[in-house]
């Protein structure tokens, strides 16, 4: 198949569809650009011009007080005598407009010993942002008055340029040499060592379902995960490693040293935080409390993800697991729910993950893992019912009203409590986005009646959505896509979701959020001048929510009744994540396909799918049950268990499948509970998770008959034959 390339920022499409057949509307993940912006590859350029080995270099210029300086590779020496030497710096960057307009430099020739932070400094940011010689320690002036490196240098080269040719998108300099000093005789450093090397690789996550290639992202995240946001993720992990080792070996479970390990782990799911500075601050205050906690040395980040296939499988699905389940925990500990259990089970799991263990073992660890997650999410259950009580079934409008509103998205239930109580009289509307839908459900949150309705579908199409509502978005959790210019600024992120340059809104002391800078936001921008009819993916106007676990058990005889009198002769629980890919089309057209006597229940985003579809009723009830979010899976796992009851079987023995869509971790953790509860015959999609190796997957499919998805008709009449 031919691949494409952005020209943008580079990502290149390995989709399953060919490029050709994707929607006119597909937009680049990483970019945001349209389909225009795409070309086609004709040979491995990149790979190819990667063969040319360079050495390192970080060029300086000074302009009166500004100081400035960019890593650069392309030097060449022209010639001895004179000593000219020739160097290309792309235009975008500041040092090239110094260079351009003082025409002397300095040149610091970098060593191996050069640290990743120091390319960090002169290569990731920005001279137009800050100033990057405020706080770094080593640099000095030379004669000509331009600091260069005092330290993981071997030398320094003094010029003035003699001649700029315009090479496009960069500029060649020939520049003479004008004084020189050697440092001393340590080993340049060249590209392909700096590729190689574990501090500099390029980045591995295979974490979340669109990971590129569907075997890992490697040069940038899918997501837009960059490689230095991505080793830094990698070092809190390991860090979180340390620490929960130390905490079992002094056999300590402190609340304080537990939420850094739960809030550690969420900064690392997909699509929660971008901010590479914000992440490396995090490192350094586990760290300082792994050190605190007299734990040793830490796992290297390189061995994260290596080693054996399997091993690395299986701690990979612990470790993704572990993180989904923090996200759950997160939520229930802002309501002031934890559970001991669960809590030394972070400690243990996470610690389990340093150490060496056989497949079983490792199996073991996986399933008892799924157990704990059922009551996270049943603590959760407690705490989202006991603050905003049980859901009740609502019809949610996707009308926007004329005037200022909000766009609240993420899973977060008590920033929209806060946020619903600070625009209280206000005039300003709040209106769910994404996995904020359920939030209508709740009789605490819908009492106010500035929550007015739905904005919008699921998370991936938030860049078109987003892009001309004037209004702005309160992130309160994953999934947070790049911010296209159109609407970066009236982006404002809150609790573990951070992204570059975007407004935080951090919580004071006693969790108090002050949102007057959203709420005043919102008014300046002051909403649209007359209602606006929105629609959901399929054309309705309405959405249902609100049959959750207290609501579908309260009329459990009513549709025990219908299934022994044959007006249910099925159920679906299609259940998961939604996703930019193509083929989740598929679960449309599963619901769509499935027969008049069929119910479906459905939660989180991937209901999107379907759920402002009209697919008729059987009695009272929608043929569409909207159960919840994600989390609420446990509602779902407590309906199932009634059921099985109530017939005197076994949940497999249900008239039950289990259709799931999953994109991140914590679709890993609820499907990890559900096998823990031992439920079979599971069919997913739209792929398989990249970290389940050909040996851990035939152990699942063995014990557990799980399958992927294939065609809606093909999957329909399969499960119907049984
Ligand atoms: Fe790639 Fe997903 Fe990891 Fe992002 S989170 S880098 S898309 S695997």
């Amino acid at each position: 198949m031919k691949k494409y390339v952005c020209i943008i920022c580079g990502y290149v499409y390995d989709g399953a569809l060919p490029f050709e057949e994707l929607p006119d509307d597909y937009v680049c993940p990483i970019c945001g650009v349209g389909k225009n912006k795409f070309e086609i590859i004709t040979h491995d350029l990149k790979e190819a011009l990667l063969k040319i080995n360079y050495g390192l270099y970080v060029i300086t210029a000074r302009d009166g007080n500004k100081d400035n300086g960019c890593v650069m590779d392309a030097l060449m020496q022209l010639t001895d005598e004179p000593p000219v030497v020739a160097f290309s710096i792309n235009k975008v960057n500041m040092t090239h407009d110094l260079l351009m307009k003082t025409r002397e430099f300095n040149i610091s020739v970098l060593t191996e010993d050069a640290p990743r932070e120091l390319f960090r400094l002169f290569s990731a940011k920005t001279g137009r942002a800050i100033d990057k010689f405020e706080n770094f320690p080593d640099a000095k002036r030379s004669g000509n008055g331009i600091y260069y490196l005092s330290k993981h240098t071997n030398t320094r080269l003094s010029g003035k340029i003699i001649d700029i040719i315009d090479v496009g998108t960069h500029t060649l300099f020939r520049g003479q040499i004008t004084d020189a000093e050697v440092f001393n005789n340590n080993e340049t450093l060249t590209y392909s060592d700096y590729r190689k090397e574990p501090r500099y690789r390029q980045m591995f996550c295979f974490q979340c379902q669109q990971t590129a290639k569907g075997t890992g992202c490697t040069m940038v995240g899918v997501c837009g995960k960059k490689p230095d946001t991505a080793y830094e993720q990698d070092l809190l992990t390991c860090e979180i490693i340390g620490l929960a080792s130390a905490l079992q070996a002094k056999g300590v479970d402190s609340d304080q040293m537990v939420d850094l390990i739960v809030d550690g782990l969420f900064t690392c799911i997909t699509n929660v935080n971008f901010d590479t500075d914000k992440v490396a601050a995090i490192v350094a205050n586990v760290k300082a409390n792994r050190e605190k906690m007299g734990g040793g040395e830490i796992m290297k980040t390189v061995d994260l993800f290596g080693g054996d296939i399997d091993v690395r499988s299986l701690r990979s699905t612990l470790l993704f697991g572990l993180r989904g389940m923090a996200a759950y925990a997160h939520h229930a500990r802002v309501l002031g729910m934890r559970d001991p259990e669960v809590d030394r089970w972070f400690i243990k799991g996470m610690a389990s993950l340093g150490k060496p263990h056989t497949v079983d073992e490792w199996l073991g660890l996986i399933l008892e893992f799924g157990g704990i997650n059922l009551k996270c999410m049943q603590i959760l259950d407690t705490a989202n019912t006991g603050a905003y009580g049980n859901p009740v079934p609502v019809q949610v409008p996707l009308k926007v009203e004329k005037g200022p509103f909000i766009v609240v998205t993420g899973h977060d239930l008590h920033d929209l409590q806060m946020l619903l109580e600070q625009t209280d009289g206000k005039g300003v509307n709040i209106y769910t986005h994404g996995e904020m839908l359920p939030a209508h459900s709740y009789p605490e949150l819908k009492k106010h009646p500035q929550l007015k309705g739905n904005f919008g579908t699921a998370w991936q199409n938030q860049q078109v959505e987003f892009k001309d509502m004037p209004a702005p978005v309160l992130f309160t959790t994953n999934c947070i896509m790049r911010p296209k210019e159109s609407y970066a600024d009236r982006v404002y992120t809150t609790a573990v979701v951070q992204y570059p340059e975007m407004v935080h809104i951090e919580a004071d002391a006693s969790g108090r959020k002050d949102f007057s800078a959203l709420i005043d936001h919102a008014k300046k921008l002051g909403g649209y001048t007359e209602d606006r009819q929105l629609t959901g993916i399929n054309g309705g106007f309405t959405m249902t929510a609100g049959y959750g676990r207290e609501t579908v058990l309260n009329n459990a005889p009513a549709i025990i009744d219908a299934v022994k009198s044959g007006a249910i002769k099925h159920f679906f629980l299609v259940d998961g994540c939604d996703g930019a890919q193509p083929g989740r089309s598929y679960y449309t057209e599963f619901v769509k396909q499935a027969p008049k006597d069929t119910l479906v229940l459905t939660l989180a985003c991937g209901r999107y799918r379907f759920n402002d579809l009209d697919i008729g009723k059987i009695g009272p009830f929608p043929r569409i049950l909207d159960m919840g979010q994600c989390n609420d899976t446990y509602g779902a796992i407590q309906v199932a268990l009634a059921l099985a009851g109530a017939f005197k079987c076994g949940v497999n023995d249900l008239p039950l499948t289990l259709v799931l869509s999953w994109y991140e971790q914590k679709a890993v953790c609820v499907l990890l509970t559900l096998l823990s509860l031992n439920i079979k015959n599971i069919l997913l999609g739209p792929t398989l998770p990249a970290f389940l190796s050909p040996n851990v997957l035939k152990v699942l499919i063995d014990k557990f008959n799980i399958g992927l998805i294939s065609t809606p008709e093909a999957d329909m009449a399969r499960i119907l034959k049984k």
